[in-house]
């Protein structure tokens, strides 16, 4: 379980981008945090993982502070697939997916294995593992993208709009595969959207943020929709 007690983050230039912010994100779920552009989304997804340090308050994993954590530490814990999908432009498919395994030591026929697995999971064709990402659709990328996410088998995974990229049909795809293999995956996953029919799909709790950074509702997705 993720946990933000009364935190806050104010931008060197005074910006308050999240202002004290406390929920909870189950083990197992999906939370999605949900608003307007500039409401504090991204910024509160990228404390999870200390891309951004708050200002005030804390964030708990699993019952431990991350403030005392190393961030590499922590981040071995989460996958973290943003929008653009986020490939490494010089690098195969398969190579992209299995990057961080390598580097975590996981033997390379392994490695490879796996990712063609994964390819295989995201409902990509083997055929695709040779391709560079521009050669790839957009839907394709993003793809690719959550499959590097789960290469590492993390129990977190973040997402930050990793499927408004697409076209609706493509989208609607992705978030249906997506919901499946979280059924089998059972992540802790906390998904940023500004979209609020994918927030009530896909969330098992929706948290909605206002601009200004604070906390509108927190509901389950039929008690948002009764509202
Ligand atoms: P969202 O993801 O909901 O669009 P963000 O977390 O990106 O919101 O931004 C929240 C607020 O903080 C916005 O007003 C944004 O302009 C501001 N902001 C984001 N990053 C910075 C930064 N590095 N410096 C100053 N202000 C920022
Ligand atoms: P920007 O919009 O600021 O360019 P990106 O979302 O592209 O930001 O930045 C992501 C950065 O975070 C990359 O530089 C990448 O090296 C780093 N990063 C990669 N994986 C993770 C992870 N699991 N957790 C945190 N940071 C990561």
């Amino acid at each position: 379980m993720i946990r933000f007690s009364d935190v806050r983050k104010t931008y060197p230039d005074g910006t308050v981008a999240v202002d004290g912010l406390t929920l909870e994100a189950p083990t197992g779920q999906i939370t999605v945090l949900v608003g307007p552009s500039g409401c504090g989304k991204t910024t509160s997804l990228r404390m999870i993982n200390k891309m951004i340090e708050p200002t005030s308050g804390s964030i708990t994993v699993d019952g431990r502070d991350i403030s005392g954590m190393n961030a590499d530490e922590l981040r071995r814990g989460m996958g973290y697939v943003i929008q653009s999908g986020g490939l490494f432009p010089h690098r195969t498919v398969l190579d992209n997916i299995a990057t961080v395994p390598l580097l975590l030591g996981v033997p390379k026929t392994q490695a490879r294995a796996s990712a063609m697995e994964l390819l295989e999971r995201m409902g990509l064709s083997t055929s695709l593992a040779k391709r560079y990402p521009n050669q790839l659709s957009g839907g394709q990328q993003q793809r690719v993208g959550v499959a590097r996410a789960l290469a590492a088998d993390p129990p977190i995974m973040l997402m930050d709009e990793p499927f408004s990229a697409v076209d609706p049909q493509v989208r609607e795809q992705l978030q249906d595969e997506f919901l499946r293999l979280q059924g089998e995956l059972g992540k802790t996953i906390v998904f940023v959207t500004h979209d609020i029919d994918e927030a009530v799909k896909l969330g098992d709790q929706v948290a909605v943020l206002r601009v200004g950074g604070t906390l509108a509702q927190l509901a389950s997705p039929e008690r948002l929709l009764a509202d």
